[in-house]
């Protein structure tokens, strides 16, 4: 597939559901793409509340006439422009084959913390670029502190350097909150906050989808 100059649509995210139209993951629109143009899957797309399957190439198809309407109408979709074609980016798919049940697990890694803390350092306030950002132990783990959500937090450079290896009270620092385990997963939380993902939600009612991606 040629990749065209709209490089920043091709890595937004698309929710997979499994064969019973339950969330399992989250990927990006070009593996999505790839997954449909092996018929491994079918776009569900969803309209005024209602939602309709389409294998690839009847979604090249919707895409065909959305395009002529949308130069009438200005609708504010996102495509995947290449020479000879132009195709919808889809939000949701859904494995044809695939019948497993998510797992119910919260991966514990650098994204999925520095999303709960919504990267800020939960010493000072100041939400940062991750450049700027790295992770602290409350408790040092020179004093039994362990890697935890409930004991690692999000920290600017600054005040890791003035924290040291001493817990917060010894610093004379103090944490904005408790931190906890967060009960989804912290980078789907950031992404429903886009507009762009309100059809998500239909399909992660009652999910506890956890994202390693
Ligand atoms: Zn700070």
């Amino acid at each position: 597939m040629e990749q065209s100059r709209t490089d920043s649509s091709l890595n937004g995210s698309v929710l997979v559901l499994n064969r019973f139209y339950m969330a399992v993951h989250v990927v990006s629109v070009r593996r999505a793409l790839v997954i449909l143009y092996r018929e491994l899957a079918e776009v569900i797309h969803v309209e005024d509340g209602h939602y309709s399957n389409y294998d690839f190439e009847s979604w090249l198809e919707i895409s065909e006439f959305t395009l002529a309407d949308e130069v009438e109408q200005k609708l504010n979709h996102e495509w995947i422009r290449s020479v000879n074609f132009a195709v919808l980016v889809p939000r949701v798919i859904r494995l044809n084959s695939y019948d497993k049940i998510p797992k119910l697990t919260l991966r514990f890694n650098r994204r999925n913390l520095f999303a709960r803390d919504n990267h800020t350092c939960q010493y000072c306030g100041m939400q940062l670029a991750l450049r700027h950002l790295s992770f602290d132990h409350v408790i040092p783990r020179s004093q039994g502190g362990k890697t935890t959500w409930e004991n690692v937090v999000c920290c600017c450079l600054q005040c890791n350097g003035k924290k040291g290896d001493r817990a917060p009270e010894e610093a004379g620092m103090q944490l904005m909150q408790k931190p906890k385990r967060p009960r989804q997963s912290p980078v789907l939380t950031v992404k429903l906050d886009n507009p762009k993902y309100e059809v998500w939600r239909t399909f992660l009612k009652g999910s506890s989808l956890a994202l390693d991606a």
